[in-house]
């Protein structure tokens, strides 16, 4: 990085969306006067999506200044197969790009010490700072490149491919239950032109009032390729075959995620800290990155930039690692040991288990004995036993 500086940070987030956003509030809680800068190519933070979470995975130390990111919240969800339907007493909670763009901007607006920059690009990202498409540079004590998904092209991965609409629906529905998968749909991929391609599918429901609902059809595929248009009437076709009739579409997301069953490379343990999804901290078998974003954020916001590595973030760093291995096991046991069209017993069997074991799954926290409850003492059903016996003791497992 070239000499000509312009200012002196604590911290310099690089990309505005979930993990940095997280960063910088976490920081800004425990030192309100912390030097932060974050700096976000788009114009405005956060991109597009709702962020869903179970409410048990905030930890106790982040509770109040996540709370206001808190958009929508159900004491229980549910879910439904074509041989099992479970509500869970569990809350859960989303988050929408808007709310949180809004309460990131507040927060660093009323910082005395902390910028935001919208629309700069940064081009390079080096341990003492970073240089902009612009030619500044600006230095700091501690960089946070979490510039999101890089690009991927790995034969190591099957995706995680949806599309939502939120729609305004004419008639009123049960708005105190999420329901998280209905599984009871044609089991099939979302290729245009190819009707009988497999997939695991389900769809997803939020109510966010009794006549305001985010619907979501989602695909665990190994193509990543995701027919929008197709999908979208697929949606509406969920939606007009259970009686709800649409009034209008309010809102539009779609993504096609890696659920990878190898990792991209080790977590990055110094500076420029490479973090959020860009870092590998995310969940490989959900695609959900909430806990584990606010893990770090908490853990960066409890230290000097300077102490932030070390032998305790070894320790994280060595969980997080552990945990994603074990849901990269799962990928590869989905993605190349089951048939498409017998996926959904996978998560069938899993939603069979006790719900704290549901719980941890998702927050990335399993235990030893949880893992040997899911997997380990014999494959799940749906699952080809002579592949999963191939896979398996490449994993040290068996
Ligand atoms: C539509 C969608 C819905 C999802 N839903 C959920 C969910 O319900 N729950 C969940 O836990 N996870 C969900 N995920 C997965 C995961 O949580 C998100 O991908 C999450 O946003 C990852 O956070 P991040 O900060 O690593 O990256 P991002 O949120 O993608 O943020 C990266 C940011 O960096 C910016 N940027 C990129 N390059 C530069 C640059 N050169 N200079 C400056 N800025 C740059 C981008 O514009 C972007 O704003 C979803 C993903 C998608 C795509």
């Amino acid at each position: 990085m070239a000499s000509e500086s312009t200012a002196r940070w604590d911290l310099i987030l690089v990309g505005g969306g979930l993990q940095n956003g997280l960063i910088a509030l976490a920081t800004l809680a425990a030192r309100p006067d912390a030097k932060v800068l974050l700096i976000e190519k788009a114009d405005a933070l956060g991109g597009n999506h709702t962020w869903s979470f179970h409410l048990e995975s905030i930890p106790p130390e982040a509770r109040a200044w996540f709370e206001p990111l808190i958009e929508h919240r159900w004491p229980r969800y549910a879910v439904k197969f074509p041989d099992l339907s479970r509500t869970l007493e569990h809350a859960y909670a989303t988050c929408s790009s808007e709310r949180f763009a809004a309460i990131v901007a507040t927060r660093m607006g009323g910082a005395p010490n902390a910028e935001l920059r919208l629309g700069v690009e940064v081009v390079e990202v080096g341990p003492s700072g970073v240089r902009t498409g612009g030619g500044e540079v600006i230095e700091g004590r501690l960089v946070v490149d979490a510039r999101g998904p890089r690009e991927r092209a790995t034969s190591d991965s099957g995706y995680q491919k949806f599309v939502g609409l939120e729609v305004e629906l004419e008639a009123p529905i049960d708005d105190q239950v999420a329901l998280l998968m209905d599984a009871t749909v044609p089991q099939r991929d979302a290729i245009a032109g190819q009707p009988s391609a497999g997939a695991f599918r389900f769809v997803y429901v939020l109510p966010f009032s009794p006549t305001r609902a985010l619907v979501e059809d989602t695909y665990f595929a190994n193509d990543a390729t995701l027919d929008i248009a197709g999908v979208r009437a697929r949606v509406m076709a969920y939606l007009g075959d259970r009686g709800m009739r649409v009034v209008r579409v309010l809102r539009e997301e779609h993504g096609v995620l890696p659920m990878p069953w190898r990792a991209a490379g080790p977590v990055s343990r110094k500076n420029p800290l490479v973090a959020g999804y860009r870092g590998g901290w995310f969940h490989p078998a959900t695609g959900y990155s909430v806990p584990v974003a606010l893990r770090l954020a908490c853990f960066i916001a409890a230290r000097a930039p300077e102490d932030v590595f070390g032998a305790e973030f070894d320790r994280l760093a060595d969980g997080h690692e552990k945990e994603a291995r074990f849901g990269h096991l799962l990928n590869e046991l989905l993605f190349t040991a089951t048939e498409p069209a017998q996926r959904w017993k996978v998560f069938r069997h899993f939603y069979e288990l006790p719900d704290d074991v549901t719980l941890r799954f998702y927050g990335m926290e399993l235990t030893a004995a949880d893992k040997r409850k899911m997997f380990l003492r014999r494959p799940p059903p749906g699952v080809n036993f002579l592949k999963a016996m191939r896979i398996l003791p490449s994993w040290g497992l068996r």
